[in-house]
């Protein structure tokens, strides 16, 4: 193609794609982001992984957060009433997978920018239903949030995510001054709505169980420099912000345009643990989930699970045999899982709360 039509060609395309990617969703950071076989490495992990040990202290299976339902009455539901149990978070947020999805409703106050990815654990999609019903109670003008990725209904790997597996994850977009969502490559910084970004922060934080929010720090810098400039306490914002690898809001890269909300889901979560004895009981549900290493083809991962390549591929709803470096496969087994991975209990810390929030409830 010649030079000067060549550019008058790209000229026309990139408008065209910019507006693609800001209607269809992921958001641009995560699309880039995108694993590219050979390029996708273990380091990226860090981005949004979960730790797979238990914290020192924590140990045994503690029934505390499905207590109503004791084994005997766990293994029948399991069995003969499956629906029952509500929703069921199976592994980890970057190897797990989800039983029983809620859906992600629709709802003025929202757009679901990916509806087939619209699927969590309840726990998740009532924080998210909560937040932003608070957000445009205070901002009753405000244009919807945009709601991107949660995950599939039946969970598990989503390009080009390494988490939003086990129904707990949430890429939220920002909310812009006077509702522009600016185009790819902008800066957001600047161009963001402090104002309702905080307040659907503060309302996750405060009103929901968050396990960790994934944003730019120059993103953080700016609501942290609004949220003490409009009167929040010093020592809460200090909390929120707080650094380190444990903190509430962490930074990430590839999270300028989009909050990455982890959710505690205390019931799905304690339910996945308990269920995980019980999964042969059901052969749809008697699955591990396996994550590609360098070198392994379907061959290897069938032989290695005592299984079948069309096994993989029908569970994977694959055709061919191409995997994906780091990419999670469903493997259907044949007997008792012996050496699925368990997640330690899970045990909700108490919630980040202003002092006065905090004081008002131990006065009551
Ligand atoms: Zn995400």
């Amino acid at each position: 193609m010649p030079m000067p039509f060549l550019l008058f060609a790209l000229a026309i395309a990139a408008p065209i794609r910019a507006q693609a990617a800001r209607s269809i969703g992921p958001f641009e950071d995560e699309m880039v982001a995108a694993p590219v076989p050979d390029d996708e490495d273990e380091g990226d992990e860090a981005d949004d992984g979960e730790e797979e040990v238990a914290e020192p202290g924590v140990t045994g299976p503690e029934i505390k957060y499905s207590a109503d339902l004791p084994d005997d009455e766990l293994e029948r539901r399991w069995k003969d009433d499956l629906q029952s149990l509500g929703s069921i978070s199976v592994g980890f947020a970057d190897q797990g997978r989800l039983i029983n999805a809620a859906r992600m409703p629709l709802d003025d106050a929202w757009i679901l920018e990916r509806p087939s990815l619209a699927y969590g654990t309840k726990e998740a999609v009532d924080a998210l239903i909560n937040a932003f019903h608070a957000v445009r109670k205070q901002f009753p003008s405000s244009a919807p949030a945009r709601l991107s990725h949660i995950g599939n209904q039946d969970g598990g790997y989503l390009r080009p995510h390494h988490s939003h597996q086990s129904g707990r994850d949430a890429d939220i977009g920002f909310f812009y001054r006077n509702d522009r969502v600016p185009g790819r490559g902008v800066r957001r910084d600047r161009l963001m709505d402090p104002a309702r970004n905080w307040a659907l922060i503060r309302t996750l934080i405060t009103g929901s169980d968050v396990q960790v929010i994934l944003v730019d720090k120059g993103i953080q810098k700016v609501l942290r420099d609004w949220a003490l400039a409009n009167g929040e306490d010093r020592d809460f914002i200090d909390r929120v912000f707080a650094k380190g690898h444990h903190a509430l809001i962490q930074h990430a890269r590839h999270h300028k345009d989009h909050f990455h909300v982890r959710f505690y889901a205390p019931r799905s979560q304690e339910l996945g643990r308990r269920v995980q004895p019980l999964l042969a009981q059901r052969p749809e549900q008697n699955l591990v989930m396996h994550k590609v290493r360098q070198g392994q083809t379907l061959g290897h991962i069938a032989r290695a699970y005592d299984t079948t390549i069309k096994a993989i591929q029908i569970a994977n709803h694959m055709r061919g045999s191409f995997l994906h470096l780091g990419q999670q496969l469903r493997i259907p087994l044949r007997k008792p899982c012996t050496h699925c991975p368990l997640p330690p209990p899970v045990v909700v810390p108490p919630r980040c709360l202003p002092a006065s929030a905090v004081a008002s409830a131990s006065s009551q």
